[in-house]
């Protein structure tokens, strides 16, 4: 019969890659703890208007990526593409905005997108997510900077850069509004069929195009950061101030924009070289106006996501020190009744014992002890219970003694020969 697969873009995660992400779980709960961040855990599954709303319907997450689908009660639903939707739903729902002046929340999942699958970049992939509301202040903005950078030196990732940049107010995007039309109407001809579209309907989208062509167009394009107002200019130099204040080397990139709507004033991304084209690995800005839109009171937000999948692929391979383990070899019934004795002693005391689920030959346990490359055997047969004692052999140096069979004993022989 055929086996089942997996969907394309959806895999299982284990081994090596899974202890990464417990690492970059750790490390990050470590720093976010430290900041005053706690952690939300949002559903997966939300309204499609959430997502049409907050992250915008000209963008390509939501025109093309999502996973939307009409359940069976007739409402369009979406997988999670992203959790700032979501984030901000639930600041809303739980009324957090009435009873806290400032909010700071996180949350780890996984996310979908309708993506074509390349390296490091699956359908499901998991985020940590980090929102902050009720703070306009640009000191903030250098906070979460900092952060970052203690999660990163926690994970032993170096080689990265922290490119920022200023996507301005309403204000400011409105004056240039009018520059970029003017710019891309003499450059119309040059652009892909969905940026004539998003000309119409959004034109800071097509900074967002991967079509070579419109990407030529857009390097000779006005930029916004020219453009900004008193505010967000002031803004912006307070936040490159406190940054450099944290003692953290930033670079500015005019032409950063990210691919959602919602984003005011700061922006940033963290990239590597070492991950190909696609260099992000975390990214993040302020959307300043996005709780007032989705029917809260004006409320100040800024927040970030990690790709984890990207982060484990920068994370230096770990050499484990190998844990020292026992098998215990059991020949005969009585002998067998002393394993689960033996066992709830060492599983009380923290001590992993491996052991035959099958009544096999002392040789047969040996040779499977040796294979799972047990450092001691405890061998115990009716020859041994008959002398009331068991036989502690040590694999590496190949000689074995005689230890009185008694669980308290055998458990802090076990203990000492087993500490690293
Ligand atoms: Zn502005
Ligand atoms: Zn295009």
């Amino acid at each position: 019969m055929e086996k089942i697969r997996t969907l394309r873009g959806f895999r299982d995660i284990l081994g090596e890659e899974l202890g990464k992400f417990r690492d970059i779980e750790e490390a990050f709960r470590k720093y976010s703890t430290r900041l005053g961040f706690r952690q939300i855990e949002l559903p997966i599954l939300e309204k499609t208007e959430l997502f049409v709303r907050t992250i915008g319907d000209a963008t390509d997450i939501v025109e093309k990526e999502m996973f939307t689908f009409i359940d069976a009660g007739g409402d369009s639903l979406s997988m999670r593409p992203e959790a700032t939707a979501g984030m901000v739903r639930s600041y809303l729902q739980e009324g957090l905005y009435a009873t806290e002046r400032l909010t700071k929340v996180c949350t780890i999942g996984p996310m979908f997108r309708h993506e074509r699958p390349q390296k490091g970049r699956y359908r499901e992939f998991h985020q940590i997510d980090v929102e902050v509301f009720g703070v306009k202040e640009p000191l903030i903005d250098a906070e979460l900077i900092f952060m970052i950078r203690m999660f990163l030196d926690e994970l032993d990732i170096s080689r990265y850069h922290i490119e920022v940049n200023s996507v301005g107010c309403k204000t400011c995007r409105e004056s240039f509004r009018g520059i970029l039309l003017e710019f891309f109407a003499t450059r119309k001809s040059e652009l892909c069929e969905d940026c004539l579209r998003r000309l119409e309907k959004n034109p800071l989208r097509i900074f967002d195009c991967k079509n070579q062509q419109c990407i030529r167009v857009t390097a000779d394009s006005p930029l916004l950061f020219n453009s900004l107002c008193d505010e967000c200019r002031d803004h912006f130099d307070l936040f490159q101030k406190y940054v450099t204040g944290f003692g953290i080397k930033i670079e500015v990139n005019k032409r950063l924009v990210r691919g959602l709507d919602y984003y005011t004033k700061t922006v940033f991304e963290i990239t590597s070289d070492d991950l190909g084209a696609q260099k992000a690995f975390m990214a993040g800005g302020r959307y300043d106006d996005l709780v007032e839109e989705m029917g809260g009171p004006a409320t100040a937000g800024i927040g970030f996501a990690v790709g984890v999948e990207r982060l484990a692929m920068l994370m230096p391979q770990k050499t484990e020190e190998p844990v020292r383990e026992c098998f215990f070899a059991c020949i005969g019934d009585r002998a067998h009744d002393y394993l689960i004795l033996l066992l709830k002693a060492c599983s009380s005391e923290g001590i992993p014992l491996k052991y035959s689920y099958e009544a096999k030959s002392l040789k047969a346990q040996m040779r499977y002890a040796d294979n799972l490359k047990c450092d001691l055997v405890l061998i115990l047969g009716d020859d041994e219970i008959e002398k009331n004692i068991v036989t502690l052999r040590d694999m590496t140096g190949k000689n074995q003694e005689e230890l009185p069979l008694n669980i308290d004993h055998i458990i802090s022989v076990l203990k000492n020969r087993l500490s690293p």
